[in-house]
């Protein structure tokens, strides 16, 4: 947008309008150049959004969704995006049946991601009479265990009576109940077993 007569970056926007159609999303600028005082106008048009299939690969699984992304726009590999899954890293764009680094999203029919979004790793004990039964859980970040809880781990059905710290380390006792708030055997990451 530098200044069509002298070729000044030093620009003031004095009005700006924006406008959608059907198709596009227009914006439209009245400029002035802080340098020779020309005043012009510059239309800036971007088609709308449209989603595109998008593959997030996180630790083992992969999720398949979409994301809408203007067809105007640029993807590059190591982009970041925002998706209902949260934050995701562009690994790979696939145009036709070809696999780039770049591309005018507008060509693009599948876009590869990684997610970004790092799992809390937590300590879980489950006091068993002397032995404690200790595992380490990846949790997702929004991931909540309050005291009271009733969990599954493994065999234990177990009920949680402290938290330490921000919650670093969750300390529970093995409870005589048939149900139980969650399981978090899925989320075990390392298993100890230690004895007194
Ligand atoms: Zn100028």
């Amino acid at each position: 947008m530098d200044c069509p007569i002298c070729g000044s970056d030093d620009i003031e926007i004095l009005n700006s309008k924006q406008k959608t159609t059907k198709k596009k999303y227009t914006e439209e600028y009245l400029l002035k150049c802080g340098e020779c005082g020309h005043v012009y106008k510059n239309v800036i048009s971007l088609k709308k959004p449209r989603p595109y299939r998008l593959i997030i690969s996180e630790q083992d699984k992969s999720h398949k969704t979409t994301i809408d992304l203007s067809p105007s726009d640029e993807l590059q590999t190591g982009d970041t995006l925002l998706t209902e899954l949260g934050q995701v890293e562009v690994t790979s764009i696939e145009v036709g049946d070809k696999r780039v680094e770049k591309s005018k999203l507008e060509d693009v029919d599948t876009i590869w991601a990684s997610s970004v979004e790092i799992p809390a790793r937590i300590g879980f004990s489950v006091d068993l009479h002397g032995d404690v039964d200790s595992y380490k859980l990846d949790l997702e970040r929004d991931f909540e265990i309050a005291p009271g809880d009733v969990v599954k781990i493994e065999n234990h059905i177990v009920k949680v009576f402290a938290k330490a710290g921000v919650i670093k380390r969750v300390y529970s006792k093995p409870v005589r109940f048939n149900s139980y708030d969650y399981d978090l055997t899925k989320y075990i990451f390392k298993k100890t077993k230690k004895s007194d």
